[in-house]
C-alpha cells in the first residue's frame, strides 16, 4: 500500500482547503483503516471549515463525516469488523461508553466523544481510520454513493423525526430541503406523516414534491407561516434542517397548539421566543444531534429496506473548493458525494 494518499485539509479557519498529499494513517488497537469509496458533503463541513461552531480543533485537518468505504486492514484486538467489510464511518467517531450520557443512550453526547472530520481526521481523503466499535456495517447490496448521506443527514432526520413524536397522518413539516431535508421528506413519508417542504429554492422544492411531499411552499415567495396555517391549521411537528437563522422562528411560528419543533440546522445566530404565545400553546422546542448507533442502525436498515431514495452528484476530490461554495450559495440539490474512486 502506498505510503501517502490525498487528501484536501483546511488549514486556516475561512480558507480555501487545500488538496495535498499526506501520510496514510495507520489503525491503532481496536482501529481499522478504511479505503474510502464514497464521501458526502455535508453544509457541517461548511460552517466546521469557517470556524462557526464551538470548540474549534487544532488545524489543520481533514474534514468530512459520511464515508462509505472497505476496510482495507486491522488494527491489533479488532472483534466486530473484518477485512473487506463495507462500512460506514459517521459523525460520531467515538465516545466514552462510561459517563452518564453514554450509559443513558445518549452517547451522542459524550463530553469527551470525536467528531469525524473535525476533532479527528476524515472522509476528504482516500483512506480514514476509526474505532471499529463505531464502524457502520453496510449491507453489500447498498450504492455506496447514495448510502453516504444516510451517515449524517440520514441518521441525523431520522432521529429528529422520531423526536417530534408526531404520529401517523400527522402533518409535519421539513423546512430546509437540502442534504438533510431531501431525506427527511422519505423518512417522514416511512412513517406515514403528510409532509409539507419549506425552502427558498423550486428545484429544491421540486425534490420533495418526487419524494412524496403534499404542499411545498417556496419561503423567499410566500408568507409560509401563514401558508402552512391556512393549509393544515397549523403543524403537529416541523423539523428545521435549513442552515439559515430565519427558519427557526417561523419553523416555530407554524405550529399548532401542541406542536413539536426539532431544530436540526446549525447556523451560527438565536431567534426569540413569544413568551406568551409559546407558553399558552404549549409548545416544545427540541435540539437534536446525529443520532446513536442504535438510531444509524433502524436509519441504515430502514434506508436499505424501503429503498431511501438519496440524489447524489458525483464530484472529484480535486473540485472540493467550487462544490463548498456551491453549497454556501444554495446551488446544490441533494447531496454531492466525492467519488474516490476516480483517482
Ligand atoms: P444544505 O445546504 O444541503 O441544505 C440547506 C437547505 O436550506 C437548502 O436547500 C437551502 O435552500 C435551504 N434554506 C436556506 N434558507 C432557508 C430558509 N430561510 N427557509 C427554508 N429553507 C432554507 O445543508 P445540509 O447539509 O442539509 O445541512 C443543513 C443544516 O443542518 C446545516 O446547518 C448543518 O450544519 C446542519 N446539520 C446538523 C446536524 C445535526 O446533527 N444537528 C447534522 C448535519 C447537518
Ligand atoms: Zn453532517
Ligand atoms: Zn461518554
Amino acid at each position: 500500500m502506498a505510503a501517502t494518499m490525498k487528501a484536501a485539509r483546511i488549514h486556516a479557519y475561512g480558507d480555501e482547503l487545500i488538496v495535498e498529499d499526506i501520510a496514510v494513517p495507520q489503525p491503532g488497537a481496536g482501529q481499522v483503516l478504511i479505503k474510502i469509496i464514497a464521501s458526502g458533503v455535508c453544509h457541517t463541513d461548511l460552517h466546521a471549515t469557517a470556524g462557526d461552531m464551538a470548540g474549534n480543533p487544532k488545524l489543520p485537518f481533514v474534514p468530512g463525516h459520511e464515508i462509505v468505504g472497505r476496510v482495507v486492514s486491522l488494527g491489533k484486538d479488532v472483534s466486530r469488523t473484518s477485512e473487506g467489510d463495507l462500512v460506514g464511518v459517521p459523525s460520531l467517531h467515538w465516545a466514552c461508553g462510561q459517563c452518564e450520557h453514554c450509559t443513558g443512550g445518549w452517547e451522542t453526547l459524550c463530553l469527551r466523544q470525536l467528531a469525524t472530520g473535525y476533532s479527528v481526521d476524515g472522509g476528504f481523503a482516500e483512506y480514514v481510520v476509526a474505532p471499529s466499535d463505531f464502524v457502520v456495517q453496510i449491507p453489500e447490496q447498498a450504492d455506496p454513493f447514495e448510502m453516504a448521506p444516510i451517515l449524517c443527514a440520514g441518521v441525523t432526520t431520522y432521529k429528529g423525526l422520531k423526536q417530534t413524536q408526531a404520529k401517523h397522518g400527522d402533518w409535519v413539516v421539513i423546512s430546509g430541503v437540502g442534504g438533510l431535508g431531501h431525506v427527511a421528506v422519505q423518512y417522514a413519508r416511512v412513517f406515514g406523516y403528510r409532509v409539507v417542504a419549506v425552502d427558498i429554492d423550486d428545484d429544491k422544492l421540486a425534490l420533495a414534491e418526487r419524494h412524496g411531499a403534499e404542499l411545498t411552499v417556496n419561503a423567499a415567495k410566500d408568507d409560509a407561516v401563514s401558508r402552512v396555517h391556512d393549509e393544515t391549521g397549523g403543524a403537529h411537528a416541523v423539523l428545521v434542517t435549513a442552515a439559515s437563522a430565519s427558519a427557526f422562528r417561523s419553523g416555530v411560528e407554524m405550529l399548532r397548539r401542541g406542536g413539536v419543533c426539532v431544530l436540526n440546522g446549525l447556523p451560527p445566530g438565536d431567534f426569540p421566543l413569544p413568551i406568551c404565545n409559546f407558553v399558552l400553546a404549549a409548545q416544545t422546542v427540541i435540539g437534536s444531534i446525529i443520532g446513536t448507533r442504535r438510531d444509524m442502525d433502524e436509519a441504515v436498515k430502514l434506508a436499505v429496506e424501503v429503498g431511501i431514495r438519496t440524489t447524489v452528484e458525483k464530484q472529484p476530490l480535486e473540485n472540493i473548493n467550487e462544490i463548498f461554495r456551491r453549497l454556501q450559495n444554495g446551488q446544490v440539490v441533494g447531496r454531492v458525494v466525492l467519488d474516490m474512486t476516480s483517482n
